[in-house]
């Protein structure tokens, strides 16, 4: 809900020596705005604000306009993990818990999430205009890991063949990361990297990953960008671009969650609405309320707009 910019900060960057990319990115307003209206479990907390990060080191490396909607269905004490982020990197995120789940402060991603091996990780790229009948594009993948950089390094071998390295922290205050990545050959002429040989490329992504790795999640955690990049790659030849500004948006209006409820069906809303006699229902990601009554109701199932599926609201409050 913020208009005003955000201290929260993605710094680009790439290596002259070879073709190498790199991203750092610090949120705190942002952050403790998503977790304002919850109380998660520290472990949660964790999870939840790595997932944040990422989806901001990702989104901001998207060659197009859109959002990038990250979900993980658990099998687990947590059901759902959801981080949405658009091309300005205007963020919302929430995660929905077993109702009365008991948590360990230390419960890794696995024992989160993918108690049983079912748990899915899905990642959405949904162009902010699409034509018509276009479907936003989904890649579903096994949550093979132990931690949610893992997870994604996975993703991004898999389904885009970048090598991509990933160190993503987050506690009460602030979700941290960075991000490497070895670019592919000749990736277009719109990447302003290194003319550089394969050999070349090859030592300087080796040489920024081992540096990387030196990267304790505590330093992570408790160091400002600038500082932890003259540390980290203070030898190297940097160039560094114009840093980008994450901030809190939630693009929940009254019309999406009058869709949600169309999908839940006529008869489960009419149900409710004899039980209740009118419908509550509050935005997840930014606790905004609607109320739909009956004639509301009648209204949404005599029109015939498509529903949208990526917006999750929480269930019906008596
Ligand atoms: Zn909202």
């Amino acid at each position: 809900m913020t208009t005003q910019a955000s201290k929260d900060t993605l710094q680009k960057f790439i290596f002259d020596n070879g073709a190498v990319r790199g991203e750092f990115v610090e949120i705190s307003d942002t952050w403790k705005e998503i977790q304002s209206r919850h109380t998660y479990p520290p472990a949660v907390k964790t999870v939840l604000g790595e997932m944040v990060a990422a989806a901001s080191l990702l989104s901001a490396n998207l060659k197009f306009n859109g959002s990038i909607i990250m979900q993980i269905h658990g099998d687990g004490p947590v059901r759902l993990l959801v981080v949405e982020c658009d091309a300005d990197l205007r963020m919302r995120a929430t995660a929905k818990l077993v109702p009365d789940a008991v948590i360990d402060n230390e419960a890794s991603m696995p024992a989160l999430l993918n108690l049983h091996g079912h748990g899915r990780f899905v990642i959405t790229l949904d162009p902010a205009d699409k034509l018509p009948g276009q479907q936003p594009y989904q890649g579903v993948v096994p949550l093979d890991g132990e931690n949610m950089a893992t997870v994604i390094e996975n993703y991004m071998l898999r389904s885009e063949q970048l090598d991509t390295k990933l160190w993503l922290g987050a506690d009460d205050n602030v979700s941290r990361g960075m991000l490497l990545q070895k670019l592919p050959r000749h990736s277009g002429k719109d990447d302003q990297v290194a003319q550089s040989s394969e050999e070349e490329d090859l030592e300087t992504w080796n040489r920024a990953v081992m540096l990387g790795s030196t990267l304790k999640q505590e330093e992570l955690l408790g160091t400002d960008i600038q500082t932890l990049m003259n540390r980290l790659f203070w030898e190297e030849t940097i160039r560094v671009f114009d840093p980008v500004h994450p901030q809190f948006h939630c693009s929940c209006t009254r019309e999406k969650v009058g869709n949600m409820l169309k999908m839940l069906g006529r008869a489960e809303v009419d149900a409710a609405l004899d039980d209740l006699g009118q419908l509550g229902i509050n935005c997840d990601f930014c606790g905004k309320h609607y109320d739909f009554d009956k004639v509301d109701c009648a209204q949404l199932f005599a029109s015939d707009t498509t529903a949208d599926a990526v917006t999750p609201a929480s269930a019906i409050k008596h």
